[in-house]
């Protein structure tokens, strides 16, 4: 673990954000967040957003009173819970009523419990003073490119002050939006981890420059997660042939990265109502039927 000290010691009990904490704090994600603002050509909207999670999985949508309720009985359960993620499974900034209810109950009734939030950034810089004021230490920002012709290859519109804005033109707007809010949280001391999809053909060759970029924006952690691309997950581009990276084409880019910037490389993906320990799931243990028949 490289992260330089007075990040480390934020960090500490985070399971995502040290591997030593990995092994003894838990998290849990509450999918609270259906709406997106944008669309990914490697979306499909019937699963988790890979903002965070793992694609091709659908998660358990909870009201807000309901996800405090489940937060509440987990951390009951499970005593290393430390961290509260909202992940999707659409873009928590996109449900800006769903997300900070569940913060701010969750703020009031376990201020123990550190909240986390990811999202891609387009909505970000218009919502950061209100994110700010609850217990967020840490926020993750997808950016998959910031140059706006790789962008419109992989989004094809964004909404935008209430219309959508296709292609080159959305894309633009959204690295604009991304960049700005990068800055804005950085500026109020609000650690960015960055989550970049690896997309063979399309933004491969450009991440290592985006690493370059966040890094020197003042994001403290970069993680290149792999496209993946099964057939079940909808076209890309409208191909179904689109692959994902192979395990040595992901590891020689976080090579290439690591250089200048840190990565992170045991992040597991999780789908957006995980709980537990990272690589363990125990979300079937904790589904809102369970929970509310103990009641
Ligand atoms: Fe899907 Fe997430 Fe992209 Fe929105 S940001 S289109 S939910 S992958
Ligand atoms: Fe941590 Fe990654 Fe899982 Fe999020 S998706 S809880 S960062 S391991």
């Amino acid at each position: 673990n490289h992260l330089p000290e007075h990040i480390r010691a934020k960090v500490h009990n985070h399971p995502c954000y040290s591997e030593e904490a990995h092994h003894h704090y838990a998290r849990m994600h509450v999918a609270v967040a259906p709406a997106c603002n944008i669309q990914c050509h490697y979306c499909n909207r019937k699963y988790d957003c890979s903002n965070e999670s793992r694609p091709g999985v659908v998660s358990e949508l909870l009201t807000p009173d309901q996800a405090v309720k489940k937060v509440m009985t987990v951390a009951a359960n499970i005593p290393q819970m430390t961290v509260l993620g909202i992940a999707g499974p659409g873009d928590p900034l996109a449900n800006p009523e769903r997300t900070f209810d569940t913060f701010r109950q969750l703020t009031e009734k376990a201020p123990d419990i550190k909240l986390c939030v990811s999202t891609n950034g387009l909505a970000l810089p218009e919502l950061v003073d209100e994110l700010c004021k609850h217990n967020i230490d840490h926020v993750t920002m997808t950016i998959n490119c910031v140059d706006p012709d790789i962008g419109a290859q992989i989004y094809p519109w964004i909404f935008w002050k209430n219309r959508r804005v296709y292609g080159r033109k959305g894309a633009e707007i959204l690295i604009k939006q991304q960049q700005k809010g990068l800055q804005m949280l950085v500026d109020r001391g609000i650690l960015v981890k960055v989550n970049s999809v690896m997309i063979p053909g399309v933004n491969d060759k450009h991440l290592e420059e985006v690493s370059k970029a966040v890094k020197a924006k003042g994001a403290f952690l970069h993680n290149v997660m792999p496209l993946i691309a099964e057939a079940e997950h909808g076209t890309f581009y409208g191909v179904m042939g689109q692959r994902g990276p192979t395990h040595d084409e992901l590891q020689e880019l976080q090579d290439a990265c690591s250089g200048d910037m840190n990565m992170m490389r045991h992040c597991r993906q999780c789908r957006a109502d995980a709980v537990g320990m990272l690589g363990e799931d125990r979300g079937d243990e904790f589904t809102m039927d369970k929970i509310e028949a103990v009641d």
